[in-house]
C-alpha cells in the first residue's frame, strides 16, 4: 500500500474544521469589536458570544446563564476545584474526592491544594478503568467539599458511570464536578438530567481552536472568581472575550452534537476493526473496558516494544499516534493511567493510543492495520525484552 498521512491523535487535539474556521473568520477582520463596547460592532461581537453560549448550553442540556467561557479545559478544572475549596473552607470543608487516573489538570491542582492544607482522597479504578460509585460514596466524608470524576479518560477512553456518581454526591450533599473534556461531542450529555453540578469542556478536542474552553456551573452555585479584572462573563471571569474562539467553540459543539449517535456508530465500527486487527498480534492487550469506551479510542499494550520507538516509526510511515497522554509523552515515566489499571511498568511503556474521528476513513484503517504489525515486528526483532518473552513462552510450552 502507498504511504499516506493518517492523523490518529484526536484525543491530543483535532484539526479546526472548515465550518468552524468559516464561522470564526468575520470576527478577526470585520466584526473585530470589543464585546463590551456599546457601538454596533461591539454589540455584534456580544451577540455572537451570546449565540455561542446558547449553543454550548444546548449541547449539554444546560441553561445559557450556566455557561462561562474560559481559556481552556485546564482553566475550567482549576476554577471548579479551587473555587469550591475557597468557598467551602470557611465552613470546615477541606476534603476533595477524586480518582487516581484523572488528567493532570485535576491531579496537579489537587497536589497544589494539598500544599495549601486541603486533603485529597484518590479513589482507585478497576482493572478495566472504571470508577465504582460505591467507592466514591465510601470516600465522601463530613468535611468533603467536592467530588471530581472525569467523564471519559483521555488515555484509555473509558466512560464513567457519571449519573450514578452524581446521585451519590446528591445523596451526600456534596458538589459534583466532572472533567468532560474528552466526552463532550462524543457521548450524549445532559447535565440537568444527570445531576451534574460543574462540568469542564474544551474546544480543541472537537475541531475548534486551542485555547478556548467553558465551564458549566449549575444555577445557584456561585464560585469565587479565578481570574479577576473586568466585568466580562457577568463579572465572573475577567478578560476581554476571545470572540473568534468563542464563536468557533459554539459552532464546533453544535456540529459535534448534531449527529452524535450516527457518528459514534460509524467511528465505533472502525475503532473495533483496529482493535481486533492489532490484538491478533501475540502479547497484546486492550487497555480499558471494550464497551464503556469513547467511540474513537484504541489503547493497546504491545509487549516487547518501546512506546517512543513505536511512535517514531509510525511517524516515519505517516501515522500520528500517541503513547500515554500527549502531556506526559516526552517523559520517561510510564503513564499514571496505565499503572492505575495494574499494568507492569514494562507493559505500560509499550502502549499505543490511536484516537480516530469522523475524518478517519476505512482506507486509513486499512493502512493502520498494515503498518502497525510491520513496525511491531521490526521493533520486536531488535528488542532484548522480546527475546526474553519468547524464551519464557518456550519454557512454558516445554
Ligand atoms: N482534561 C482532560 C481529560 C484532557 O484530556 C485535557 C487535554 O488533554 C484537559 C483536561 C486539558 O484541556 P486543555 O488542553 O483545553 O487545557
Amino acid at each position: 500500500m502507498e504511504k499516506r498521512f493518517v492523523y490518529a491523535d484526536n484525543a491530543a487535539t483535532t484539526q479546526v474544521s472548515e465550518e468552524v474556521l468559516n464561522a470564526m473568520m468575520p470576527y478577526f477582520r470585520t466584526e473585530y469589536g470589543n464585546a463590551s463596547s456599546i457601538y454596533a460592532m461591539g454589540r455584534s461581537a456580544q451577540k455572537a458570544v451570546e449565540e455561542a453560549r446558547a449553543k454550548v448550553a444546548k449541547a449539554i442540556g444546560a441553561d445559557p446563564s450556566e455557561i462561562f467561557f474560559t481559556s481552556c479545559g485546564s482553566e475550567s478544572d482549576n476554577w471548579a476545584l479551587r473555587g469550591v475549596c475557597e468557598k467551602l473552607a470557611p465552613k470546615g470543608k477541606k476534603h476533595i474526592v477524586t480518582t487516581v487516573f484523572e488528567h493532570h489538570a485535576i491531579l496537579h491542582t489537587c497536589k497544589a491544594l494539598e500544599k495549601m492544607g486541603y486533603e485529597v482522597t484518590y479513589v482507585p479504578v478497576s482493572d478495566k478503568g472504571i470508577v465504582a460509585p460505591e467507592d466514591i460514596k465510601n470516600a465522601i466524608r463530613e468535611d468533603t467539599a467536592i467530588v471530581s470524576v472525569m467523564y471519559a479518560n483521555n488515555e484509555i477512553g473509558t466512560i464513567q458511570p457519571i449519573s450514578e456518581i452524581a446521585a451519590v454526591c446528591k445523596e451526600k450533599n456534596v458538589i459534583f464536578h466532572t472533567d468532560a473534556v474528552q466526552a463532550v461531542g462524543h457521548v450524549e450529555i445532559d447535565v440537568h438530567k444527570q445531576g451534574i453540578d460543574l462540568l469542564s469542556l474544551s474546544g480543541h478536542k472537537i475541531h475548534a481552536q486551542k485555547g478556548i474552553g467553558a465551564i458549566y456551573m449549575r444555577k445557584g452555585i456561585v464560585l469565587p472568581n479565578l481570574i479577576n479584572g473586568g466585568a466580562q462573563e457577568r463579572n465572573r471571569r475577567a478578560g476581554t472575550e476571545n470572540v473568534p474562539a468563542i464563536v468557533g467553540l459554539g459552532r464546533a459543539i453544535e456540529l459535534a452534537t448534531a449527529d452524535i449517535a450516527e457518528k459514534a456508530e460509524i467511528i465505533t465500527a472502525r475503532r473495533n476493526r483496529i482493535i481486533d486487527g492489532i490484538l491478533r498480534l501475540p502479547h497484546t492487550r486492550l487497555n480499558g473496558d471494550r464497551e464503556k469506551r469513547l467511540p474513537g479510542n484504541v489503547n493497546i499494550s504491545i509487549e516487547g516494544v518501546e512506546g517512543e520507538s513505536l511512535l517514531l516509526m509510525l511517524d516515519m510511515n505517516g501515522i500520528c499516534a500517541s503513547s500515554g497522554s500527549a502531556c506526559t509523552s516526552g517523559s520517561l515515566d510510564p503513564s499514571h493511567v496505565l499503572l492505575s489499571l495494574g499494568l507492569k511498568h514494562e507493559v505500560a511503556h509499550g502502549s499505543l493510543r490511536l484516537s480516530i474521528d469522523e475524518n478517519t476513513s476505512d482506507e486509513d484503517v486499512d493502512y493502520i492495520l498494515e503498518v502497525v504489525p510491520k513496525v511491531v515486528e521490526r521493533l520486536r526483532l531488535m528488542s532484548p525484552l522480546w527475546e526474553k518473552i519468547l524464551k519464557e513462552d518456550a519454557n512454558k510450552n516445554n
